[in-house]
């Protein structure tokens, strides 16, 4: 029932609801996104530059030559780096939660729309084949969409020269990483991934892994090794926001 809901949130459903800002709450406007207004993504915090150059974290108030990033110091990844738009605090998180527990694909939609203002972040994908992190087969069905595979297809289409491959496989289950730590995280996802059947990786192309959250760059790192052990030379991550 509820995902029937969800579907419809598109269609007619809208003509007798009609639809508000996630963030303002206020009527949208005729902007090309559908749940997030001008004024709302106005209210998401953005990452600026200067910013790590592996994890994408910001660092705020950090002076230069002493930009040891605490986000991703002990990560060694596999990607070589990583950008994220916005930070997931506020209004960010509160989409990113609805997206994962609260049945709602179309904001993360519209929060990837809203991440392509961001230029670093726009020619970070430039002339890319994203692969989203794939979820668990039973995950999926359980969810109804897997929400960085629509992230990824968004990105595609409004960024030159750049495609969507669903190259990866979620070969078991993980538990849920939210209470994990930086050392268990890495250890509950290794091994999780493989090539999809029927996929294979060209050496020469330039893959970008695609996320809805960076936390530890746990699960990012363990695709793009799957990457590469399959014969991936370029791989590179990106989530449309930092924890
Ligand atoms: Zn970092």
């Amino acid at each position: 029932m509820t995902r029937w809901l969800t579907e419809l949130d598109r269609g007619f459903f809208d003509l007798a609801f009609p639809r508000d800002c996630a963030v303002t709450q206020e009527p949208m406007d005729d902007g090309a996104r559908l749940h997030l207004s001008a004024a709302g993504a106005d209210q998401l915090t953005r990452i600026h530059d200067p910013r790590c150059l592996t994890c994408g974290h910001p660092f705020e108030g950090i002076l230069e030559g002493d930009r040891a990033c605490p986000h991703c110091l002990d990560l060694q990844p596999a990607f070589a780096r990583a950008v994220c738009a916005f930070r997931a605090r506020g209004p960010a998180r509160r989409i990113i939660h609805r997206i994962k527990y609260e049945r709602c694909p179309f904001l993360a939609d519209d929060l990837a729309h809203a991440a392509l203002s961001d230029d670093v972040f726009r020619r970070h994908l430039a002339g890319s084949v994203l692969v989203p992190v794939p979820l668990h087969a039973a995950r999926k069905f359980d969810r109804g969409y897997n929400q960085a595979e629509r992230i990824a297809k968004v990105l595609a289409e409004h960024v030159a020269g750049c495609r969507a491959e669903f190259l990866l496989r979620k070969q078991h289950e993980t538990i849920s990483q939210t209470r994990l730590g930086r050392q268990e995280r890495r250890k509950n996802v290794a091994g999780a991934f493989v090539v999809a059947d029927g996929k294979s990786v060209d050496p020469s192309v330039r893959y970008v892994v695609i996320d809805d959250v960076l936390t530890t760059g746990a699960t990012l790192h363990a695709c793009a090794m799957t990457l590469r052990k399959a014969g991936a030379t370029l791989v590179d991550a990106a989530a449309l926001a930092h924890g």
